[in-house]
Order: C-alpha cells, then sequence, then structure tokens
C-alpha cells in the first residue's frame, strides 16, 4: 500500500495517494450512514470496523482551539476500537516549561501509535514527525497546512459534483492566514479541478498562484461560472495589523448572502470549513441553504479522518 506513515501535507501527497485515501473515506462514510441507520431502527450494523485499530493508541495534542478537528479524530479513532488519549495542554507539564519535542518524546515513549497534532507555529509538525516513533498527522499548523481539512472537502465535493476534475472551485476571505487555503488548493489542483482565490488584497500573498490557483480580484468574478465557492474565515487570531476591513465591510463585499449568491451559477455548491461567523463569511439562510455542504463536510470530516488513521497505520482493510 503507497501510502506514507504520516500525514504532514497536501503538497508532499501524490494524486494516487489522495484518491485511495478518498475511496476509503467513501466507503467507510457510507459504511457509518448505514450503521447509524441500523442502531436507530435497533438493528445490528452490517459492518464493524472496530477491529481494525484495536490495542492501537491515538493521541489528541492540540496546541490550539478545535471543535470539529479534535471530536472527528477521536470519533474516528474511536470507531476503528483504538483507544484514545485527548492530552490537554493547560493540564500538562508544557504550562511548566516541557517543550514540544520532550512532550511527545513522553507520550510516544507511553505508546502513542499516532500523535494527530495541531500547533501555532508552521511547520512543528515536522520537528515531531522526526522526534517519535509514532505516526505523526498534522491536525494544522499554524497558516501553512491542514490536509484532513482539504481531504474532507474533496470528498463533500467529489460526492456533491460527481468528479473534479475540470470543476472551477472558489475560494474566498482570508487567504493569507488560512491553512485550509493552502491545503485545497494543493489538493484541488492536484484532482484536477481549477482554483480560484479572492479576498481583500491585504489577504492575497503576493505570488500565490505558484501554488497552482488563480487570483480574482472581486466576488463576483470569483462567484461567475464557479462550480462551488468555499468561504473561509477571517483568521482573526492570526492577524496583528489593521490589514482587514470591518466585518460589516468584509460582509458587504465579500460576503455570501442571497443577494450576491445570485451570481453563482443554481447548481454550484458552498462550502466553509467552520467556525462560520455568521452573517460576516455568510449569512446564516446560505449557511442552512440546501446547496450548503457545511454539515455535510463535518461527516466527511469523520470519515476522511478513518481512511487517515488507517492507512498511516498501515491497517488491513477487508475488501
Ligand atoms: N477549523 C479550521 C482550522 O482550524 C478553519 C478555521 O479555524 O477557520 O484551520
Amino acid at each position: 500500500m503507497d501510502f506514507p506513515r504520516h500525514l504532514l501535507e497536501i503538497e508532499a501527497l501524490t494524486r494516487a495517494q489522495i484518491e485511495l485515501l478518498l475511496s476509503l473515506a467513501g466507503r467507510f462514510k457510507r459504511e457509518r450512514t448505514a450503521a447509524r441507520a441500523a442502531v436507530t431502527s435497533g438493528s445490528e450494523p452490517a459492518v464493524d470496523r472496530r477491529g481494525l485499530l484495536r490495542g492501537r493508541t491515538v493521541v489528541t495534542l492540540f496546541f490550539e482551539p478545535s471543535t470539529r478537528t479534535r471530536a472527528s479524530f477521536e470519533v474516528a479513532a474511536r470507531a476503528l476500537g483504538a483507544d484514545v488519549l485527548s492530552f490537554q495542554k493547560d493540564a500538562s507539564s508544557v504550562i511548566k516549561g516541557e517543550s514540544l519535542e520532550d512532550t511527545v518524546r513522553n507520550l510516544d515513549a507511553i505508546g502513542a501509535d499516532v500523535l494527530v497534532l495541531r500547533h501555532p507555529a508552521a511547520g512543528a509538525h515536522r520537528l515531531v514527525a522526526r522526534a517519535v516513533k509514532a505516526s505523526v498527522i498534522n491536525g494544522g499548523d499554524g497558516a501553512h497546512e491542514h490536509p484532513t481539512q482539504a481531504l474532507l472537502d474533496a470528498l463533500s465535493l467529489r460526492e456533491s459534483l460527481g468528479t473534479l476534475e475540470g470543476k472551477v472551485v472558489s475560494i474566498v476571505g482570508d487567504i493569507a492566514h488560512s491553512r485550509v487555503a493552502r491545503s485545497n488548493i494543493h489538493c484541488l489542483s492536484k484532482l484536477g479541478a481549477r482554483v480560484r482565490v479572492g479576498g481583500p488584497s491585504t489577504v492575497i500573498p503576493l505570488g500565490i498562484e505558484k501554488l497552482g490557483c488563480t487570483v480574482v480580484r472581486s466576488l463576483k468574478e470569483a462567484l461567475e461560472g464557479a462550480d462551488a465557492v468555499m468561504a473561509l474565515r477571517i483568521q482573526s487570531e492570526r492577524i496583528s495589523d489593521a490589514r482587514l476591513p470591518s466585518a460589516r465591510d468584509y460582509a458587504r463585499t465579500w460576503g455570501l448572502n442571497s443577494r450576491t449568491l445570485s451570481l453563482l451559477p443554481k447548481e454550484a455548491v458552498i462550502l466553509h470549513p467552520g467556525p462560520v461567523n455568521r452573517g460576516v463569511e455568510m449569512s446564516n439562510d446560505v449557511l442552512e441553504s440546501p446547496r450548503s455542504l457545511v454539515m455535510d463536510q463535518v461527516g466527511s470530516g469523520v470519515a476522511v479522518r478513518m481512511a487517515a488513521l488507517a492507512l498511516c497505520l498501515r491497517a488491513e482493510v477487508a475488501p
């Protein structure tokens, strides 16, 4: 099975590796939907994957806040039968000054098989991968990459659009501070999509085109002819200066609402990685409209993280 032991960056994956993960994730997602329907109707689920990682230990190690990523990694690990340890930074020796490297070496010695790391410093996952025997999965490093987010976005998009080959996906918002944007540009372009990025010019990094996207200057340009639009959160925790207009001005020029959405083709879909600033990146009615994939993305997250854990740990998934 050609899949790396660590899942660190989309940039380092081949299209074949991405396809392998997405096809396994698609299968896990269908199985989970069927299993949940079986449980509510009082019958036994047809497939039980809890044997796959029995005896393995997955540690989630988050140095930045998280709702979806941490919760879905932990649900995914349990769905595969692994033991889960949720490392709490504020209750740990990090508070006494223990370094990241020493912390992960100790978790490795305790018997972690996978470390899922989120850290504010770009590149922290590489340092950790060099320091431990466990597999490392990057759950977001600063403004650099968030590989499982891009993979879950790709899964939801592929299920909804059929394929990404030749499709136009526009990513709008705070591109400069978004690890989701960077991972998505790599992932979507590797899967054959044409990626547009747009937002206030102060948060569009110079030279971003080199990653494989085109820059648009207005929301109109982003939406016209697109198959999907992904709105990104304003990363206020990473912006130290007055780089952005007020939330009100942002909503007026780049926000998705029923008025601006009239520019988007009718069959196009809408995504957001969450958490959503309602009324800023998108209005309530857009978020809750039938074209919004936002909750489907969350469901894809569990399946993608199951697939990532299974592949990094070389679990044999029966056909
Ligand atoms: N949840 C995503 C992340 O951690 C997106 C966001 O926070 O805006 O990068």
